[in-house]
């Protein structure tokens, strides 16, 4: 199918960005366009006008300052994936990208359109949730941060309110020692997440476990940390992870998968993920 009519506006600066946004209640951000264009193909939405973030360069970017690290929104998932500083302090995006889409992909994805679309099976919405992150956001009257776990409200919805632009996601500093762990099974590789989880730990910290793929987004499943911290991360708490997850889950049934399959599923990559963060903490290894 085609895309329904729209206008087409390219802006340069932020502030034109909000400005064209500001003016018109059915005007959409592109980004990356790779779930966007889809979704205008699908005439899943009819907005009147898109406005392009891509000539914006004070969207895009990565910085690292001490112990936390900013990414801008319009960064490429590429760049993310690829940078240095950031696979040493919160190597938990790598290895969540690393399930995302596939190269062609990433290269024009970027971090910003895949937490503001939050698809329900989508792998940074999950890694962004366990990792606590501040979204920044601004619009004509003016910025506001938002905690992870306020921005991803449900399927395709996060807290965004019509007029604002993601403008960077705020990485918060992480204890020396911590572990991470991300597992998922898909039909195929590079596929949206059937079940998936995102796990990250630290001794004085505690653990954060975050499941996707159940149909409702990015989940933390506290009954199973605290399982986990109350055996002092011993690898025995694993069965009752497994156990713990998929009793909070309440899956979708679809063509892909019925619900008891992604329920079991669920538990299964939590008690992997977990096992890995272990793994990784005790070993000090990144
Ligand atoms: P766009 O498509 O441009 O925008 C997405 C939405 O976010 C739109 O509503 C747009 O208005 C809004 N938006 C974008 N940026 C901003 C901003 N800064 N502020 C406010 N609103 C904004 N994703 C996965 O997670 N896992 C997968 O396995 C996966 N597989 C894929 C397979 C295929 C074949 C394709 C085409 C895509 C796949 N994706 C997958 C989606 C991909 O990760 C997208 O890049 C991502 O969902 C959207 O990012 P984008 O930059 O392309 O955003």
């Amino acid at each position: 199918m085609k895309p329904p009519p729209f206008a087409f506006r390219d802006a340069t600066t932020l502030a034109d960005a909000l400005k064209l946004l500001a003016a018109d209640e059915f005007a959409y951000p592109i980004a990356g366009g790779q779930s966007l264009v889809p979704m205008l193909n699908f005439r899943l939405i009819r907005p009147s006008v898109v406005v392009d973030l891509n000539g914006i360069d004070e969207l895009a970017g990565i910085e690292v300052y001490g112990d936390r690290a900013l990414i801008r929104a319009m960064t490429r998932q590429v760049d993310v994936m690829a940078h240095a500083e950031l696979a040493v302090g919160w190597p938990l995006i790598r290895a969540a990208l690393g399930f995302v889409a596939h190269p062609q992909i990433r290269n024009r994805g970027t971090i910003g359109g895949s937490c503001v679309h939050n698809d329900p099976a989508a792998e940074l919405p999950s890694a962004m949730l366990a990792l606590d992150v501040t979204m920044a956001v601004q619009s004509q009257s003016g910025a506001r941060t938002i905690a992870a776990a306020d921005f991803f409200v449900g399927p395709l919805t996060t807290a965004l309110e019509p007029g604002e632009i993601l403008t960077a996601i705020e990485l918060p500093a992480q204890p020396a020692d911590h572990g991470y762990g991300f597992a998922e099974v898909a039909r195929r590789h590079g596929d949206y997440a059937l079940a998936a989880a995102a796990v990250l730990m630290s001794h004085n910290n505690g653990a954060r476990i975050v499941v996707t793929g159940m149909g409702n987004g990015p989940q933390r499943i506290e009954a199973a940390e605290q399982a986990l911290v109350a055996s002092d991360f011993g690898e025995a708490a694993l069965d009752e992870v497994r156990k713990l997850v998929s009793n909070a889950v309440s899956p979708i049934d679809d063509q892909h998968a019925p619900a008891w399959y992604r329920a079991r599923v669920a538990g299964e990559m939590a008690a992997r993920a977990c096992a890995d963060a272990i793994r990784r903490m005790e070993l000090g290894a990144k």
